[in-house]
């Protein structure tokens, strides 16, 4: 059956406190009523002793006895539950609880056979006798019988004592039950409340509200864990949202220029204002290369960007895949005349996903040879760290604006886009390059002067 987080926690917490309760009891039962009723036998044997000293002292030689202090000890000890007789050596009675109150003598028994049987239903109990000699100088002069309910008996002092301690137990217990009631109201109280608003946000998430968050904070961890889990969850929903807005909005951005074109160009040639010569049907041929180069990169930028990014790791050197990509390069920097420079330390290796870190270093190096001038000069450089690899790819070509540097890594931002709709570019080399970079845990930096140049630093952790 299911139940609220609230009242599972309550009844708990009661459940607890009263196992908790009724074994404390039981065990402090056992263990208590085992001592006391060695410590009533030990009473009761010590008392016997002492009234076989007492009672030895009321002789003096000669048979002489002092009747009215023996009769003294005899009533004291039955008022304690002790019936005892004395005689002399000749079996003469100095004095008899018997003879003296005999109905008092068999009330005593009765009584604590009743008490006895009150606390043990199966008690089974009788009268017991138990005879001692009387020696005066070391000589037997007479004997003391002394009998009582056995094998042990408890008084009315002893039961008082032994229903306290059980009325103790159960107040005890019943305080702590309440205490586990009320501790259970507060702390199913203080769980429940923000998860009821996990529950509630997640809803609303769940329904669309991307931009709702929880703000309670709780001194549970995993409430708190949560929380942020919830709260990191919707904020990436909410990226998510605005990114695939922005996609939509950019990509037919990005279609509308080359589609206008085509279509304005075509119209003219289809109305007979324009001859579909070679050189516009080129034109033309140039926009459909364009629009499909962007939807080349769309499909790129959607695996780099959309997907959960996988890495695929394994040990390489990153100064050897510079190399080979630099040679891939080579037609293009002779043809443009650029100077290309290289200095990587040898050996430097890194785990990390190899076809990803080398499509990097394409994007970088290639953008350092679209935007150098013929002449110009592209330098790249490996450098190994302790626990990092440092590469820069510098360039003395037309460098970036300052107002754009900040924009560079966005989707579909080019710093100018003119010029770079005639270079080619869509934009989205640097944002792959950033989210690959980032996937391995890596840092890029930028550092530019328009007109001057631009560098590019990214530093790679070795191990991640
Ligand atoms: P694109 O495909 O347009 O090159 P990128 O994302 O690779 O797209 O680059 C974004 C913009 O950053 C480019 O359009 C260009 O304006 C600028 N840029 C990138 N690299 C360089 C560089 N080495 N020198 C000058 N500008 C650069």
């Amino acid at each position: 059956m299911e139940k609220s987080l609230r009242r599972k926690l309550t009844l708990s917490h009661v459940f607890v406190a009263v196992v908790c309760a009724l074994l404390i009891s039981i065990v402090a039962n056992i263990f208590l009523e085992k001592q006391f009723k060695n410590y009533v036998i030990n009473v009761r044997e010590r008392k016997s002793e002492d009234i076989v000293y007492s009672i030895s002292h009321q002789y003096s030689m000669d048979d002489k006895w002092n009747y009215y202090r023996v009769e003294s000890i005899g009533i004291d000890a039955l008022e304690n539950g002790l019936i005892i007789n004395v005689h002399d050596m000749n079996g003469k009675v100095i004095w008899d609880a018997n003879i003296y109150n005999n109905g008092k003598c068999e009330d005593i028994i009765a009584h604590m056979s009743q008490n006895m049987m009150k606390r043990y239903s199966d008690w089974k109990g009788k009268y017991i006798e138990n005879k001692y000699d009387i020696e005066y100088d070391s000589k037997k002069v007479g004997s003391v019988t002394i009998g009582y309910y056995g094998p042990f008996y408890y008084n009315d002092n002893d039961m008082i004592f032994l229903n306290t301690l059980n009325k103790i137990f159960g107040i005890v217990g019943i305080v702590s039950m309440f205490m586990a009631l009320i501790l259970g109201i507060l702390m199913a109280g203080r769980m429940s409340k923000p998860i009821s608003r996990v529950i509630e946000t997640s809803e609303n998430i769940s329904n669309g509200n991307y931009n709702e968050r929880i703000s309670e904070k709780s001194d549970i961890i995993e409430i708190n864990r949560l929380i942020s889990t919830i709260n990191n969850l919707a904020q990436r929903l909410q990226e998510h949202e605005a990114m695939q807005k922005r996609l939509t909005a950019d990509v037919s951005h990005e279609l509308r220029t080359p589609l206008t074109t085509l279509q304005s160009h075509i119209e003219a040639i289809l109305d007979g204002i324009w001859e579909p010569t070679q050189e516009r049907m080129k034109s033309c041929h140039e926009e459909i290369l364009r629009i499909n180069r962007l939807v080349k990169d769309l499909e790129k930028l959607s695996i780099y960007e959309n997907e959960n990014l996988t890495l695929n790791k394994s040990n390489f050197d990153i100064s050897d895949v510079i190399k080979n990509i630099v040679l891939n390069f080579e037609s293009e920097y002779i043809n443009k005349n650029i100077i290309m420079k290289i200095e990587c330390d040898e050996n430097q290796m890194i785990f990390g996903d190899k076809d990803k870190i080398s499509q990097v270093c394409v994007n970088l190096i290639s953008n350092a040879l679209k935007y150098t001038v013929t002449g110009g000069k592209v330098e790249i450089s490996v450098k190994g760290e302790l626990d990092y690899i440092e590469l820069s790819i510098k360039d003395n070509g037309i460098g970036i604006a300052k107002e754009d540097l900040p924009y560079i890594f966005e989707r579909f931002y080019r710093a100018d886009k003119s010029r770079n709709r005639l270079t080619g570019g869509a934009g989205i080399g640097l944002t792959i390059t950033k989210t690959i970079v980032e996937a391995h845990k890596g840092k890029i930096f930028v550092n530019s002067k328009l007109g001057e140049g631009t560098q590019f630093s990214v530093f790679l952790p070795k191990n991640i």
